[in-house]
């Protein structure tokens, strides 16, 4: 283990956030500390707008990496050694490290935030890069380099690193409210989930299933997707609720063309139980506008109707091709697209309602006797509480 090597971070826009930034770092340096407990480490430590992880083994860097990728708020995280801010010691590792390295062109990138260091930023770079020129034998490159040698010269230190992962930004979680939501099996609300997680949003789900008149798929399906983005938030909660005897009753009732919208109403009044039990002041789902017939504008606000909360749908107004790559980029997309029975996709009517009429949605539902439903359906709730890996 090299003692001199660390890891420098840069986090997002916590730095916009004035008298909370105290908070907001003290979340993210938590947050970092739990995703990184599995590797060694000795401290944590915030230092001039950077958060420095010291005592790390710099062998496992690509551990670290990954693990790192996963903390929200993080802009980036370079593998560092840390030397005497002098012009010689920082020539002769900024060259060893580049020995290190496959390339054909090269960078360096210095910020100086230790403003008594006698160069300027741009001195320390022809400087470094006139040094490493004749060494390595490659070409300068300004923009799209292969290798870029970053300098960071705080406090009296001088940091320097040729390994650097970007992480997804946006802000700790944790520093956001909490919010319940809506996940199905399928590949838009991993995503959606995902995206308020960025936002610093603690997620509870909910998912409803209809065993058994389908199989548990769904639900192992649910929980192996929580595996992968609890991993953004450490753990969470799962509740899987039965939905089955609630759509039997709209079934027996209601015109089919409503089958879908008051089957979706009965979801958000389930959810938003939850909520209040757990103190969530959001319901989110990952519903996309004219993806499918059920999702039009029409039918978001008749099914919004049915809940008193806020309902955010982040993907509301990205392409299917963004959802997937997105799906892809956080791990999600190939347990999505395993076949599964959906609650709501096994009891699909040919000719679903594209544009539910408010009014007429509440007198239908109004004319469903649910007595009990809903007290059963909560009363059998199955919860469970994920790891992510
Ligand atoms: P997804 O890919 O997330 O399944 P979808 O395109 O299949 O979305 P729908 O099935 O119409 O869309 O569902 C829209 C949204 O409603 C989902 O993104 C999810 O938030 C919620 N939802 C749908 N089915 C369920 C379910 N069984 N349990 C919980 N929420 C659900
Ligand atoms: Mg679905």
């Amino acid at each position: 283990m090299s003692p001199s090597a660390c890891i420098l971070i840069h986090y997002h826009e916590i730095s916009l956030k004035g008298d909370n930034r105290g908070w907001f770092e003290k979340v993210f340096k938590q947050n970092v500390r739990k995703q990184i407990k599995p590797l060694p480490f000795s401290s944590v430590e915030t230092n001039a707008a950077r958060v420095f992880i010291f005592g790390m083994d710099a062998s496992r860097w690509d551990e670290y990496a990954i693990e790192l990728k996963k903390v929200m708020g993080l802009m980036n995280a370079h593998l560092m050694h840390q030397v005497e801010p002098e012009m010689d010691a920082m020539k002769s590792t900024a060259a060893e490290l580049i020995a290190t390295k496959e390339f054909e062109t090269f960078r360096v990138s210095t910020k100086r935030q230790y403003k008594n260091f006698p160069f300027t930023s741009q001195e320390v770079n022809r400087e470094i890069g006139a040094h490493l020129q004749p060494l390595c034998n490659k070409r300068v490159k300004l923009k799209g380099a292969d290798v870029d040698v970053v300098i960071e010269l705080v406090k009296g230190k001088a940091y320097i690193g040729v390994d650097k992962i970007r992480g997804y930004g946006g802000l700790p979680v944790g520093t956001g409210e909490r919010a319940v939501s809506l996940i199905s099996s399928g590949i838009d609300s991993p995503v959606s989930s995902f995206e308020m997680i960025k936002r610093g949003v603690s997620l509870s789900y909910v998912h409803f299933h209809s065993a058994p008149a389908t199989s548990r798929q769904s639900i192992k399906n649910v929980e192996r997707l929580l595996k992968v983005i609890a991993g953004y938030q450490i753990r969470c909660d799962l509740y899987n609720i039965p939905l089955l005897a609630i759509q039997e009753k709209i079934m027996e009732t209601a015109p089919s063309k409503f089958w879908v919208i008051l089957f979706r109403r009965a979801m958000m009044r389930m959810a938003e139980q939850i909520a209040d039990q757990i103190d969530a002041a959001a319901l989110i789902t990952g519903e996309n506008v004219g993806q499918v017939a059920s999702q039009t504008l029409s039918n978001m606000r008749a099914t919004a109707d049915a809940v008193e909360r806020p309902i955010l749908r982040p993907l509301a107004g990205l392409n299917k091709e963004d959802i997937i790559n997105r799906a892809r980029e956080i791990g999600t997309y190939e347990i999505s697209i395993e076949p599964y029975e959906d609650c709501c996709s096994f009891f699909v009517p040919i000719h679903p309602e594209t544009r539910a009429n408010l009014e007429e949605v509440r007198g239908i539902e109004a004319s469903i006797d649910m007595t009990g439903l809903y007290e059963t359906a909560m009363e059998n709730i199955e919860k469970s509480t994920i790891e992510g890996k």
